[in-house]
C-alpha cells in the first residue's frame, strides 16, 4: 500500500517555530532526518508546507521548493500565501512557474486576523479554481499562544465553500478540537476535505488516554460525514513522528479499505491533476 504523507513541515532556519517541537521530540528536524523517516515507513511521498517563524512570518516558499528539489522527487511544495496582494501575486506567479510541481495552495488561519472568504484571496482562488489546485487552511489550534481560534474556527469556510463550489478545499488538523464542526464542512459541501495531521504529541502525563479520545472522536466525526473519502493522512511532522501518525490513522474504528484510502489514495486523487 502507497502512503503519502500530505502535511509535512521542514526548514534550514534557526528561528522556525517548529524547532521547539522538534527539540521535545528530539528530532534533528532536517532534510535527511525526514527522508529517512519517510523511507523507514514506506511512505512513498509526501507534501512539505512552510513553517511559521518567531516574527509571525513564515519559511519563504522559495526555501520550501529548495528543499523539495533535494528531496529526490519525495517532496512536493504547498505554496503559502499571507493576507498582502504582493504575496498573493508572488504566490500565483511561483504556482504558473511550477505548474505540476507545486501541489496546492496553503492558508494559516489564525496567524493573521484574516477570514477565508476575505477579498484579498479573490485572485488566488480564481487561479486555484480554474487550475484544479486545491488550497489548504490551517484549522483549529494555533502553533503560537497568541494566535486567534476566532479566525481558525473551521465554520469559517462555510460562506467561502458557499460561494465557490468548484473549489478544493483542505481543512488542516480537521479543525482540531472542533472535529465535529469539521465534519459538517466535510459532509455539507463535496469540495471540502480534511487532514489528520498534528493532532497530538507525545510525552505529557495523559498523552496516552488522549490519544485513544482523539482516536474514537475521530472516527465517530468519519461517521457523521458518511464516508471517509475525503479524510488525508498528514504527520505535521516535527509536530508527530510519521510512525506514530500511520499508528494512529491505523487506529481508526474503520474498515481497512478506508483506513488504506486515508493513509494514500485519497491524496493521490485530491492532488493530481
Ligand atoms: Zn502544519
Amino acid at each position: 500500500m502507497k502512503i503519502f504523507d500530505c502535511h509535512i513541515h521542514c526548514s534550514e532556519r534557526s528561528d522556525d517555530v517548529l524547532r521547539s517541537f522538534a527539540a521535545r521530540k528530539g528530532f534533528r528536524y532536517d532534510l535527511t532526518e525526514l527522508l529517512s523517516m519517510m523511507n523507514d515507513n514506506n511512505v512513498e511521498g509526501g507534501l512539505l508546507l512552510s513553517p511559521p517563524l518567531r516574527n509571525g512570518g513564515i519559511v519563504p516558499n522559495s526555501g520550501t521548493i529548495k528543499l523539495c528539489q533535494k528531496s529526490g522527487g519525495k517532496l512536493f511544495p504547498v505554496l503559502t500565501v499571507e493576507p498582502y496582494k504582493p504575496s498573493v501575486d508572488a504566490v500565483v506567479d511561483l504556482a504558473r512557474k511550477y505548474e505540476e510541481y507545486a501541489k496546492a495552495f496553503k492558508i494559516l488561519l489564525g496567524y493573521y486576523p484574516i477570514y477565508p472568504n476575505d477579498e484579498i484571496f479573490s485572485q488566488l482562488y480564481d487561479f486555484a479554481e480554474t487550475q484544479n489546485i486545491p488550497v489548504m487552511f490551517h484549522t483549529g489550534d494555533t502553533a503560537t499562544s497568541n494566535g486567534s481560534l476566532e479566525h481558525s474556527h473551521p465554520r469559517n469556510i462555510d460562506p467561502l465553500a458557499n460561494s465557490r463550489p468548484n473549489l478544493k478545499i483542505v481543512l488542516c488538523h480537521f479543525g482540531n478540537p472542533w472535529l465535529l464542526d469539521a465534519a459538517e464542512l466535510l459532509y455539507k459541501h463535496p469540495n471540502v476535505y480534511a487532514d489528520i495531521s498534528g493532532l497530538f504529541s507525545t510525552g505529557a502525563k495523559y498523552s496516552q488516554k488522549y490519544i485513544k479520545f482523539l482516536s474514537k472522536t475521530l472516527s465517530e466525526a468519519i461517521y457523521f460525514i458518511g464516508t471517509a473519502d475525503k479524510v488525508l493522512f498528514g504527520s505535521d511532522y516535527p509536530v508527530e513522528n510519521i510512525a506514530e501518525a500511520i499508528e494512529f490513522a491505523e487506529s481508526l474504528e474503520l474498515e481497512k479499505s478506508d483506513i488504506d484510502n486515508i493513509l494514500g489514495t485519497n491524496a493521490a486523487r485530491l492532488f493530481s491533476r
